[in-house]
């Protein structure tokens, strides 16, 4: 039998983190044998519509690389994929219970529903409609229903579940499962409006679709058993069932929206890249080997087994994501460097710098962030002069003698022609030989002076990357018009 798996999501506006983390399940088990990877929309709640949430979705996807082979636009034999467009083929298929004896109508109103809620609360006990007892088909009688029927009663469809059954099913990464039906609630299966619910929906899909392993989060374990209980009313082979486990935040709780953000276009938004938040998706309930924490999407596909997902719930660590995020970063070629931080200088204002100079820039940087917006946030004066110099750093360094000796050093950099790291740095000793000065004497105030703040990358090869015209300037602006104001402020 052919591997076919799906992605289901109920679209909710945006790609929840957890979602990404099923999806690439589904698509890792689906690569690495010979699948098919189907994406599903389970829109049949209409009370949870959200405007484009499914183009969303999709986009979200693509940009995750989890790209699917059937689904909205990618007609595989098997489509509809959205199910507002399938509610035909529920309504059928519910009747055919209703056939066999395995469903069954009921005129309940909400009202009659909550009554009986009420009654069972009052005594302590989870609800479950009392199919014995209530307004329906088993206790008016095949006529009164027919004629409710044709009066046009409001109704609904509900599964007839057996009494006193073990329900089992075999869930590849938790065991065997074994529930007695005598817990299953006669699930409503076709909702007044005509609409299914979850349960019928997703299992005439799943049928249908010939999906052969159902990969998805463990919330769905407790619905498992209703939809075995379906399969065996319709008299079909249940797929195999794999239930992935939860995401925990740090103090493992269930991870929500509370604690942070969990969409996927807000990471993206947030700069992480795709590859370095695929790779750490991929993790959360599995590891291909305990030494290593760096994979490649075809690694990931090559070493995939559902066999070695945890039960434990997964922690979803941001601090492992950031160093993630870093390792990934730090290893792009700097080309591709460039234009992320083009990009991101564009958000700021910032246009005006040609690829090559960006190139220097962020091969000054790549090891020092996690992000590369950080580099216009901690060196905006690598895009422009600073006007402004930290207090501290100048009162430190700044001695009675650094003046004349920084006006001097001017002098010897104008002379120079090669302004490469290597070369300045041996210049800059030969000045301190001169003048029997230390490095240290020479090097904070220029640091202070070109980008006015204490800390950064390497002095000489920033100085490189700024060239000799701008860093003449922006030593001689200091000199003329900054000295006497901060001197002013230290006396
Ligand atoms: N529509 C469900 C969801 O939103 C699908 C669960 C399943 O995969 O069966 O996740």
């Amino acid at each position: 039998m052919s591997v076919r798996v799906r992605f289901a999501p109920s679209p909710t506006g945006y790609l929840h983190i957890g979602g990404l983390r099923t999806a690439l399940y589904n698509y890792l088990f689906a690569k690495k044998n010979n699948g098919t990877f189907i994406l599903r929309v389970e829109d049949t709640d209409k009370t949870r519509f959200v405007e484009g949430a499914i183009e969303n979705l999709i986009d979200s996807l693509k940009w995750a690389g989890v790209d699917y082979d059937e689904g909205p636009g990618k007609d595989g034999g098997f489509g509809p994929y959205i199910q507002s467009e399938r509610l035909d083929l529920y309504n059928q298929y519910s009747k055919k219970l209703i056939e066999n004896g395995n469903a069954y109508y009921a005129f309940d109103t909400p009202e009659e529903i909550e009554q009986a809620r009420q009654i069972q609360q009052d005594q302590k006990a989870d609800f479950k409609y009392n199919r014995n007892q209530m307004r329906n088909q088993i206790t008016l009688g095949d006529e009164e229903t027919n004629r409710l029927l044709e009066s046009g009663a409001s109704f609904v469809i509900r599964l007839k579940v057996p009494e006193n059954k073990l329900v089992k099913f075999k869930d590849i990464i938790r065991g065997e499962v074994i529930v007695n039906s005598n817990e299953v609630d006669d699930q409503v299966l076709l909702k007044s409006d005509g609409y299914p619910t979850y349960h019928l929906a997703n299992v005439v899909d799943d049928y249908l679709m010939q999906i052969s392993h159902v990969i998805r989060g463990e919330e769905w374990l407790p619905s498992t058993p209703k939809h075995v209980l379906l399969y065996e009313a319709f008299g079909w082979n249940a797929p195999t069932f794999a239930h992935l486990p939860l995401l925990l935040n740090k103090d493992k709780s269930k991870l929500s929206k509370r604690q942070g953000s969990v969409a996927v276009e807000d990471f993206r938004d947030k700069g992480y890249l795709r590859d370095a938040l695929v790779n750490f998706v991929a993790l959360l309930g599995w590891n291909p080997t305990a030494d290593r924490e760096i994979f490649s999407m075809y690694e990931l596909i090559e070493n995939f087994h559902l066999e070695k997902v945890n039960k434990a719930g997964a922690v979803f660590d941001t601090q492992k994501l950031d160093w993630m995020n870093q390792q990934y970063l730090k290893n792009l070629p700097n080309e591709t460097l460039a234009t992320l931080l083009a990009n991101d200088l564009k958000k700021n204002g910032n246009i005006h710098f040609p690829i090559s100079y960006l190139e220097k820039v962020v091969n000054l940087f790549k090891e020092r962030v996690t992000f590369i917006s950080e580099i216009f946030l901690n060196a905006p004066y690598m895009f422009d002069s600073p006007k402004e110099f930290e207090f501290e750093y100048f009162k430190k360094h700044w001695k009675e003698n650094t003046k004349p000796l920084i006006e001097q050093l001017v002098k010897k950099l104008e002379g120079i022609e090669d302004f490469s790291h290597t070369y300045l740095h041996d210049k800059i000793n030969e000045f301190n030989e001169e003048h029997s000065i230390k490095l240290k004497e020479i090097i904070h105030p220029i640091r202070l002076m070109i980008t006015g703040k204490s800390s950064g990358a390497g002095m000489f090869e920033t100085m490189e990357a700024l060239g000799k015209d701008e860093c003449i300037k922006r030593m001689n602006y200091f000199l003329n018009e900054k000295v006497k104001e901060y001197e002013n402020i230290n006396s």
